[in-house]
């Protein structure tokens, strides 16, 4: 693994810096969804570093996409979760099990931003046991129907395109999953926005759907196959949440480096005292080496190498990383961390949600525990490696 970027990656990092700086901070108090920004992000690449240009891409990898999710995020972490559902968990779910159809039918547009994504795993009775889910997705002859309520799903009440996870028998427990390509135009499908406490560029709904018809072409593997769906695409989305975490702990650690300059306590700036060095310390340390196991994880994939343990190490490590970095970010600003005019109230909202999402803080240990253990291997020889589609014709 080499610690240099390549030229390729430093020229989209400085493109996501400038986006950053012209567009979203101008617009950071703005809450809700930003349709405008995604177009934008799309129409840059931003998105599309893991897809080959057939499919809207620019094959410049998985380590590409980590660094320009981290420059986007460290700017509003409420965009970032758009480079899982416009980058990972929708296309590169479809890429690595959809047929070419499906492929071509979906993945260039989402890739672009011309269309919108989400991910429907989590349900009101199943969220870290996703085996337990209560969706029913059934074969229909002519069609497949699914029935089902989903929660927490970012993009909800504004996406095109939904990656949905369901049983066609809950007897089999997790051998029974699937995973379809649903439209979210089709007749049973509803969608209303839940009030969150922090990311509020990113929308987040309850879904319902009611014999939504779904064509056959539209399963993603084979049936029963959808959890080891759901686990790559696990795999790919805790690349983009990781990044986000260490984005967003850098805005944290920019923040309190600027504030330990320009606040003045007992006649000198704070940047003096000891204890605020120490802190500025403990969040340099901590954010350099979430950074290197994200872009570990994220260069295994590149190789082609099975990366779970890694990534689940690198996203546990991050998580606790930012939500450490908003508290420190909020203790160097004292009383002005409170206020609503300074950033690190909102970094300290958006940071709690890197602990749950794609995995909570417990699920990486129990992984990452297991493994060590030799209880349950995490990484095992995958079906499909990024070389597959570099190319592809
Ligand atoms: C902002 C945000 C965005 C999200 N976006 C999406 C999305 O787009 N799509 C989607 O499908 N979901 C999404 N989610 C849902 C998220 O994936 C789940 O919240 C997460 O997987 C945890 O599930 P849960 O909330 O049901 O918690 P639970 O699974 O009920 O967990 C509750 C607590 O119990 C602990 N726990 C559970 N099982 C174990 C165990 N075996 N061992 C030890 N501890 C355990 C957990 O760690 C946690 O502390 C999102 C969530 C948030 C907050």
């Amino acid at each position: 693994m080499h610690f240099e970027l390549n030229e390729e990656t430093r020229g989209i990092l400085e493109t996501a810096r400038r986006f950053v700086e012209n567009e979203v901070q101008p617009r950071i108090r703005e809450e809700g969804f930003k349709r405008d920004f995604v177009s934008k992000m799309g129409q840059l690449g931003f998105f599309g570093c893991a897809f080959p240009p057939r499919f809207g891409g620019s094959d410049s990898g998985f380590l590409a996409h980590s660094v320009v999710c981290e420059e986007v995020s460290r700017g509003d972490s409420g965009l970032r979760s758009l480079f899982n559902l416009q980058g990972m968990t929708v296309p590169y779910t479809i890429m690595e099990w959809g047929t070419q159809a499906v492929r071509e039918k979906y993945v260039r547009d989402l890739v672009l931003g011309n269309k919108l994504g989400c991910t429907c795993f989590s349900e009101p009775n199943a969220g870290s046991d996703l085996a337990s889910m209560e969706t029913r997705i059934e074969d229909r002859g002519d069609c497949i129907a699914v029935n089902g309520a989903k929660t927490w799903i970012s993009n909800g009440t504004v996406a095109d395109y939904a990656v949905v996870y369901g049983s066609y028998d809950r007897s089999l427990k997790h051998r029974g999953l699937c995973a379809v390509v649903v439209e979210t135009d089709q007749p049973g499908w509803k969608a209303r926005e839940t009030p969150k406490l922090g990311d509020k560029s990113s929308p987040i709904a309850e879904i319902h759907m009611e014999d939504v018809r779904v064509p056959k072409e539209n399963l993603l593997g084979a049936w029963g196959q959808g959890f080891t769906v759901a686990m790559t695409a696990l795999d790919r989305g805790r690349i983009s949440v990781a990044s986000g975490a260490v984005g967003l702990a850098q805005a944290c650690l920019d923040a309190s480096v600027a504030y330990a300059y320009q606040r003045v306590q007992f006649g000198r700036p704070i940047r003096e005292y000891q204890q605020v060095k120490a802190l500025i310390a403990e969040m340099v340390a901590q954010i350099d080496a979430a950074r290197l196991l994200v872009r570990r994880a994220s260069w295994l994939n590149d190789q082609g190498a099975p990366f779970t343990r890694e990534i689940a190490i690198a996203k546990y490590f991050a998580g606790e990383t930012v939500v450490r970095a908003a508290g420190i970010a909020m203790e160097i600003h004292g009383g002005m961390g409170y206020s609503l005019e300074m950033p690190v109230e909102k970094y300290y909202r958006d940071s709690k949600l890197y602990q749950i999402a794609e995995g909570t803080v417990n699920i990486m240990r129990l992984l990452i525990g297991d493994d060590e253990l030799g209880i349950k291997k995490a990484n095992r020889p995958r079906l499909h490696v990024p070389a597959e589609f570099r190319g592809l014709e």
